[in-house]
């Protein structure tokens, strides 16, 4: 690694040392940029990295709301800015028990190197609270109803509306935020503003949302991961593919497999997970999409009802198959280790894509890496939902509406691109077929040149 990463790093351990997440995804950028930043002096003479690994604003808030008993609760918000060398800030809001200013971090620094390997002008940034909606805080075992939901996003709109806007900051969803979180984030919006703009990604169809956006990470992990599989002249056709999580991206790159002809083996969530050897039907799917969205219930209520699925409680599916082809991580950060990817190794995988963000512990890259698989690190492969967001920008700043078909075709082109920078950027330096490489210089190059134009700032 060149002095000045390694200074760099060390700095960022002793200033961040309580924020294990962020600075794993920082190492894990980091160590991959020796070729460029040693090519090009003018990064370190201009403290890019010391720049670009330091948010430009967090914004921590107070949420108070009441409950349906009429109890106060309080809950804390963020906002990472992390980065607006590019475009406004954009990036999802989460809301999750486990949201803390090292996740966001993490996820916010991701952002900033995905948004911009999508080829839009599109900055880095990141937000939720630690509100669960999947926990009344009165009733346990019970979700939070509607109405608690949309006063707790009201509450927390109120005061993150003045920080954001269509030029400076778009927010999107990510875990547990869909389209009903959204609508009521929306709706507040409007109202403290008076006006109507494309401030938030991921609204509904009726009032400016895209087609194709609640599809798009999913779909997008898949373009990309036939794109790898093109490049040793193969397809999807009865490949065997075990996908973790249940939620948003898993059931659209779920979707996309079967209609591809893949077969899909596993679902998860935090109840377990489900294996279903001869592979899931789109109507199983159907199924747990209805489950998961509208019911909001767990995998281990569905799992009897789906032809030949076995069901795992509290374990991973990584484990499950004695044979597969490939892995799509798209639950959470961590869940895929250094074990599950020995296992995988093993037992035939030679295709891994991630539709969730970081999934893959550092021991467990390395293996991939070192395998010399087909290995898609998250930040290029699942970029087709920001990628999308940005199609949404587009069209309602043109007060248009394109097709699915437009939108789809858009996408399709995008993760080509996204893939291609990335395979051209890791040869260019002397590491052919390494993605993660690849991946990590395109994105950073493009940032860092802005940010050497804009000056100290
Ligand atoms: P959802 O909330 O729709 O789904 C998340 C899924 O992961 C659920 O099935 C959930 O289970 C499961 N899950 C979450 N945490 C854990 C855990 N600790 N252990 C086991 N399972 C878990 O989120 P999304 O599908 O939107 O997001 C999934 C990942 O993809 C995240 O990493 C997100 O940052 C990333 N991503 C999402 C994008 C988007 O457009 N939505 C864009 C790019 C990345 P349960 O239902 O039981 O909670």
């Amino acid at each position: 690694m060149s002095k000045y990463i390694d200074r760099v790093l060390k700095d960022v351990q002793q200033k961040n040392a309580n924020e294990p997440e962020f600075l794993q995804a920082v190492e894990e950028v980091l160590s991959t940029l020796a070729p460029v930043v040693d090519a090009h002096p003018e990064y370190e003479a201009e403290a890019i990295l010391e720049r670009i690994v330091e948010p430009e604003r967090t914004i921590i808030f107070r949420v108070p709301w009441v409950d349906d008993k009429g109890v106060v609760r309080v809950n804390r918000g963020y906002r990472v800015q992390f980065n607006s060398a590019i475009g406004p800030y954009k990036g999802g809001l989460r809301f999750d028990p486990t949201v803390n200013l090292s996740v966001l971090k993490f996820l916010g620094f991701e952002q900033i190197f995905k948004n911009s390997l999508t080829t839009l002008p599109m900055g880095g940034g990141k937000g939720g609270s630690d509100f669960n909606p999947k926990q009344s805080p009165h009733t346990p075992g019970q979700r939070c109803s509607d109405r608690e939901v949309m006063r707790f996003c009201q509450s927390f709109m109120t005061e993150l509306f003045r920080h954001i806007g269509p030029n400076t900051d778009v927010p999107a969803g990510d875990m547990n935020v869909g389209g009903r979180e959204i609508g009521y984030l929306f709706g507040q919006y409007k109202r403290l503003r008076n006006e109507w703009s494309g401030v938030l990604t991921g609204k509904a169809l009726s009032y400016g949302g895209s087609l194709i956006r609640p599809e798009a990470t999913g779909y997008g992990a898949v373009y990309f991961a036939e794109n790898m599989l093109a490049t040793k002249k193969d397809n999807f056709k009865g490949k065997l593919c075990a996908v973790s999580g249940s939620g948003n991206v898993a059931s659209f790159a779920a979707q996309k497999l079967i209609a591809l002809g893949a077969k899909v083996i596993t679902l998860s969530d935090r109840s377990g997970s489900i294996y279903v050897e001869k592979g899931l039907s789109q109507k199983d799917l159907e199924a747990v999409m209805q489950l998961k969205n509208v019911a909001r219930g767990e995998l281990s209520e569905i799992a009897a009802k789906i032809k030949g699925a076995k069901f795992f409680a509290k374990a991973r599916p990584w484990q499950l198959a004695d044979k597969l082809d490939c892995a799509f991580p798209c639950a959470c950060q961590n869940e895929l280790d250094g074990k599950d990817a020995a296992y995988l190794l093993k037992h035939g995988c030679k295709v891994v894509t991630e539709g969730a963000n970081m999934p893959s512990t550092p021991d467990a890259v390395a293996a991939f890496v070192k395998a010399k698989i087909l290995y898609a690190p998250g930040k290029a492969s699942n970029a087709g939902g920001v990628a999308t967001s940005g199609l949404e920008m587009s069209q309602n700043s043109e007060h248009l509406s394109w097709t699915a078909e437009d939108v789809d075709s858009k996408l399709r082109g995008i993760m080509k691109a996204i893939h291609d920078n990335a395979a051209a950027a890791a040869a260019k330096y002397g590491h052919a077929g390494n993605y993660v490489m690849g991946a990590n210089i395109a994105g950073f190059t493009k940032v860092a040149d802005a940010m050497l134009a804009q000056g100290v700032c």
